[in-house]
């Protein structure tokens, strides 16, 4: 260990090494060690690895990416419908945007999907072909931190899973341990290179089992130490845990203040033609929901009926006249950042051919065929409440994206 992580270690009763064995007992009996609920931790015959065995490091990364902002239970399914879609690095570069994004679709956060993509064709001319041999990818963090997408606790996950790299990880679950094993009384973010050195000084002391180790410490956060009702009596680290020596485990991680997440109003416009086609649009590849499909709208201003935003937003942004019919449907959507309304109305076009002034593309689309678009989770609903009004059999919607 460096000089700075025993500085950086507090008196807790227990040293890096203590609970970084106590860790690794718990977790051989109570660990999430399991094929069902990792497949991509296992070997191709079905074993957990040993220390000097290599896995793939292909569904790792996959998974790796996924589970950034998403739980392993709801990341499962995708990553096996990913997985049976695009089986091979090579599968995945040559895939077409659309197929990558519509696979993705209800795990929110899309520019990792065309991140995830972008990065396969990157990785595979240095890989020379051959990305099935787990000893030709690449193995120092540098060279994962260079790709589009990839942290330090996201490469650090894939180096040490794939390879038994001796690094560090810190997501979501190991602040929150970490948080509670100190006590620490500031919010994580504020000190992250402080909660890094902690999560190096446990890996430091048990370098031949990286990747047990931060398995271990992730299924701690997941399964015991969780947000809510933490179950500290069956702890391994419970006597060296200074939240729960103080009787507070709730209280840490330290959050920030929070804040009121700004309102929105769109108004948005299904409009159909006289074919009974339907418009949709493509966003720009920028932001949250870049490359999704979606029926056109805007901001309402102050002031403004929403009728009027409806037309004036189809006039801004594809250059088209509409008549404004009835509501067809009232959506709220909550992000993380800010709380949407979508007020939809059914619009009829009168005149203009619809030009993708804000968006990548627009398209006129036969309401039953809306299923083959990737849409954000919020059109789910809109979707759906336009097939019942205009008679149709429902299509399988898009899923519930992660805040
Ligand atoms: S004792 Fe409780 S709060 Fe402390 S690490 Fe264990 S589960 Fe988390």
């Amino acid at each position: 260990m460096r000089g700075s992580d025993h500085d950086a270690w507090p008196d807790l009763g227990a040293s890096p090494p203590e609970l970084s064995r106590s860790l690794l007992v718990w977790w051989e009996r109570h660990g999430r060690r399991d094929l069902a609920q990792k497949p991509w931790m296992f070997t191709a015959d079905q074993r957990w690895p040993q220390p000097d065995e290599l896995l793939s490091p292909f569904g790792i990364w996959i998974a790796e990416v996924m589970l950034q902002q998403t739980q392993l239970q709801v990341v499962l399914p995708y990553w096996q419908g990913w997985m049976q879609s695009f089986p091979t690095l090579q599968a995945l570069a040559a895939a077409d945007e659309q197929a990558v994004l519509l696979r993705w679709q209800g795990l929110g956060y899309y520019s990792r999907a065309r991140r995830l993509h972008a990065t396969a064709r990157l990785l595979l001319a240095p890989l020379d072909g051959d990305p099935t041999d787990p000893a030709r990818w690449p193995q120092d963090l540098d060279a994962w931190l260079a790709l589009p997408g990839i942290g330090r606790s996201t490469a650090g996950g894939i180096l040490s899973s794939a390879f038994n790299s001796p690094l560090a990880i810190l997501d979501g679950n190991v602040r929150r341990v970490l948080a509670r094993l100190m006590a620490h009384p500031r919010p994580p973010m504020r000190d992250q290179a402080l909660f890094w050195r902690w999560s190096e000084a446990l890996i430091a002391v048990v370098p031949q089992r990286s990747r047990d180790l931060n398995q271990a410490l992730m299924d701690l956060g997941a399964t015991l130490c969780t947000p809510r009702n933490p179950s500290c009596g069956r702890c391994p680290w419970q006597h060296a845990c200074a939240a729960y020596a103080a009787g507070s485990p709730a209280d840490y991680p330290v959050k920030e203040a929070p804040r009121e997440l700004p309102f929105q109003v769109i108004g948005v416009g299904v409009v159909l033609n006289e074919a009974r086609e339907v418009l949709i649009d493509q966003r720009l590849n920028e932001g949250l929901l870049g490359g999704m499909w979606e029926f056109p709208g805007g901001k309402q201003e102050p002031g403004e009926a929403i009728e009027a935003t409806i037309a004036r937003e189809l006039m801004e942004e594809l250059a088209i006249e509409v008549s404004v019919d009835q509501e067809l449907i009232c959506v709220d959507h909550a992000y993380s950042h800010k709380k949407l309304r979508f007020v939809v109305h059914l619009c009829r076009w009168r005149s203009g051919e619809p030009q993708p002034l804000a968006s990548q593309q627009v398209r006129w689309v036969r309401p039953q065929d809306l299923g083959a678009y990737p849409f954000p989770a919020a059109n789910a609903r809109i979707i759906a409440a336009l097939l019942e009004h205009l008679g149709l059999p429902a299509i399988q919607a898009p899923a519930v994206d992660q805040p």
